[in-house]
């Protein structure tokens, strides 16, 4: 009894931690008295848990307000140099990885180009590890202060057991041709540091609700439109994952029975029509030798420069996007649809209109008049950011967890 006891007051105190921790990071800087008032805790457990949190350099002091004829109010924030977190994303034209401080400042960044779409996983492991040695010796940070990695990938990620920091991670990437690939396994051959891994639209979606156009909104869908398509549904406030975690696959629902052969080995899938290596393939007339980003972006300068095909493309492009997202509004009946990724936000401009009218040309009435069709606010490299979000809600949630920052 006594040791569940003990466990209570351990968990409960935890839970404030972490209460404070969240308020601090996404609402701060914030006074003791203003914490109190928005977290529900009382005066003296603020005050002692705030204490606390600045004991363990958790949280500074930034800075005071006045209040009204009172002792001016000191403003406290999370202390983004206290540790650090990385992110990797690993598309199918890019490795990157991004060191950020805990207020999520990129400190330095590695970008490694993948020629073969990521297809030879031991290459893209080795970019991984490269990365990470490489924007910590630019920087300088000492790996002790590290988090964990969040990785981004392509594909539908088996977290496996729980608390194995990662080992257990599995990733199914038919597009890839990563079959059951034990990405875990593979990174814990190089390197300690905790992993998370999720997949890479998920990662950007939750970039894009906790930071960008997805702020505000509890139900939402955020679309990575880069090479292939993803998406991360938002239901009520929480990621959609179903069963397996492959929910939002939504590249490969099917705009045209029987059509263009995908690379996921089925036909007629969206990703199929609009993906960016699609676009390119079918366009036809990329410069010799030009990577999928240059391909696209030719693409895009023929159409604007009023090349009647490459116009028609786009053209097109837009009404499968909308048609593809009147099955999202139908389906899930969002408030916010952001559409993100390096290829959405390159061909986001020209395409949104059009996107917008087919949408509402091809959605139930209805749900489509309470949806906004957005473009991401992150940037291309959001993915990143989103993976470094990873370890970042570990830290929050366990209530400003370091243990891992002490070496053994
Ligand atoms: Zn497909």
């Amino acid at each position: 009894m006594a040791e569940r006891g003990k466990q209570t007051v351990r968990d409960l105190r935890r839970g404030s931690r972490s209460t404070l921790l969240h308020r601090l990071y996404f609402e701060g800087p914030l006074s003791r008295q203003e914490l109190g008032r928005i977290s529900g805790l009382s005066g003296g457990s603020v005050s002692n848990v705030v204490g606390e949190l600045i004991a363990d350099g958790l949280v500074e002091e930034c800075g005071s307000v006045d209040s009204d004829g009172g002792r001016p109010r000191i403003l406290l924030q999370v202390t983004p140099d206290r540790a650090h977190l990385i992110g990797v994303d690993v598309g199918e034209t890019q490795v990157r990885v991004a060191l950020f401080d805990l207020a999520l400042t990129e400190l330095a960044a590695s970008d490694h180009p993948l020629s073969d779409h990521g297809h030879d996983v031991d290459h893209v492991v080795e970019l991984m590890l490269t990365g990470i040695t490489e924007v910590l010796e630019r920087t300088g940070v000492d790996r002790a202060t590290v988090l964990g990695v969040g990785i981004g990938v392509p594909g539908i990620v088996e977290q496996g057991e729980p608390d194995s920091d990662g080992y257990g991670v599995v990733v199914h990437s038919q597009t890839v041709g990563w079959d059951a690939v034990p990405l875990g396994r593979l990174l814990r051959a190089g390197t300690d540091l905790p992993l998370y891994v999720d997949n890479g639209a998920k990662t950007l979606g939750q970039a894009e609700m906790w930071f960008g156009a997805g702020q505000g909104a509890r139900h939402a869908v955020v679309a990575l439109f880069g090479s292939g398509v993803g998406a991360c549904v938002i239901a009520d406030g929480s990621r959609f994952r179903g069963a397996t975690s492959s929910a939002g696959e939504w590249g490969h629902t099917k705009v045209h029975v029987g059509g263009r052969l995908c690379r996921c080995g089925s036909k007629g899938c969206l990703e199929a029509y609009v993906g960016a290596e699609a676009l390119v393939e079918r366009w036809g007339a990329a410069p010799p030798g030009s990577s999928e980003k240059e391909g696209l972006a030719a693409l895009l300068a023929a159409a604007e420069a009023g090349d009647p095909a490459a116009e028609a493309l786009l053209a097109e492009a837009a009404e499968y996007l909308g048609a593809a997202i009147a099955d999202l509004v139908n389906l899930f009946n969002p408030e916010r649809i952001v559409i993100g990724g390096w290829a959405g936000l390159l061909l986001g401009p020209r395409l949104l209109p059009g996107i917008e009218a087919a949408a509402t040309e091809y959605a139930l009435r209805f749900p489509r008049a309470q949806t906004t069709i957005t473009l991401g606010r992150l940037g291309p490299d959001a993915v990143t950011v989103g993976a470094a979000t990873l370890p970042l809600t570990h830290f929050l949630t366990s209530g400003g967890e370091l243990r891992r920052l002490t070496p053994a």
